[in-house]
């Protein structure tokens, strides 16, 4: 039976308002609240799920960052993973982490673990880049099924289907494999109290980016982080003729 390994990044959650730094050197996260990235819940939700069907054997949750990624590690767990590793990445080497080292530390620990499938989230809503499913699966050498919207377990593998521009796309991959958790694949559940008390018990491994020698020297430099520009306000024009005159006035037709 197969032992899934699943990526969770604890990230801005998605209904704050994301703040600048007036330095334009990143985000604003101090006293900010944060919850695991939508879709590492998703990527969770669906390990837990061959779990219960008894297509896996152990799940098992990673997360790369900073203390406070125990709790992100700790929700996952009260969803149903088995057991936790928390990367430990903190200050400076934290804020210039990226997918590459993500993707290193996922696939060493893959070996490690020997784990027979990883799922991770299509992006992290903090940075999406959209990028460490591709890399971890290049890293070991396994297949890929990114944006997944459905994951069936056959006796030759898996058959995913993705989500991609055109509609959909059935691909079949042997295992081991990696896979991309697209919006539509579940519907997470929720943790539930009695699953977070029992959650407490289950073991949570610390390590160190070194630990499982990988290098967290920065790849990409972050040059400026902008606002996206504000929005010019509408205006209402009586009739279609105003309207026309309007657009070649602006230049638009
Ligand atoms: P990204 O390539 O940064 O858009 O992230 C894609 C997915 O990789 C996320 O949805 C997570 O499942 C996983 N991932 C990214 N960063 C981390 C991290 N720091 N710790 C654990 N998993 C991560």
């Amino acid at each position: 039976m197969a032992r899934v390994l699943v990526g969770v990044k604890r990230v801005i959650d998605y209904a704050v308002k994301i703040r600048v730094k007036p330095d334009k050197s990143g985000v604003v996260t101090d006293g900010v609240k944060h919850s695991m990235n939508p879709f590492d819940e998703i990527a969770v939700e669906e390990a837990v799920r061959m779990k219960e069907k008894k297509l896996a054997s152990e799940v098992i949750a990673v997360s790369c960052g900073p203390a406070q990624s125990q709790e992100t590690l700790r929700t996952a767990l009260a969803m149903g993973a088995d057991r936790a590793i928390h990367v430990e990445v903190v200050g400076a080497e934290y804020e210039t982490m990226q997918p590459i080292h993500v993707a290193k530390i996922l696939a060493k620990l893959s070996k490690d673990e020997k784990a027979d499938i990883v799922i991770v989230g299509k992006q992290a809503i903090d940075d999406d880049s959209n990028q460490t499913a591709q890399m971890t699966a290049a890293l070991l050498d396994w297949p890929q099924g990114t944006f997944a919207s459905k994951v069936e377990k056959t006796d030759a593998g898996l058959t995913i289907t993705r989500e991609i521009d055109g509609g959909l796309e059935t691909i079949k991959t042997k295992v081991p494999a990696v896979i991309s958790a697209d919006l539509r694949l579940n519907e997470p559940r929720y943790a539930t109290l009695p699953n977070i008390m029992k959650a407490k018990k289950k073991t949570l491994k610390k390590m160190t980016a070194k630990d499982l020698g990988v290098d967290l020297a920065p790849r990409i430099k972050i040059v400026s982080v902008e606002d996206p520009p504000v929005r010019q306000a509408g205006s209402i024009v009586p009739d279609v003729d105003t309207l026309i005159s309007k657009l070649k006035e602006g230049g638009h037709v």
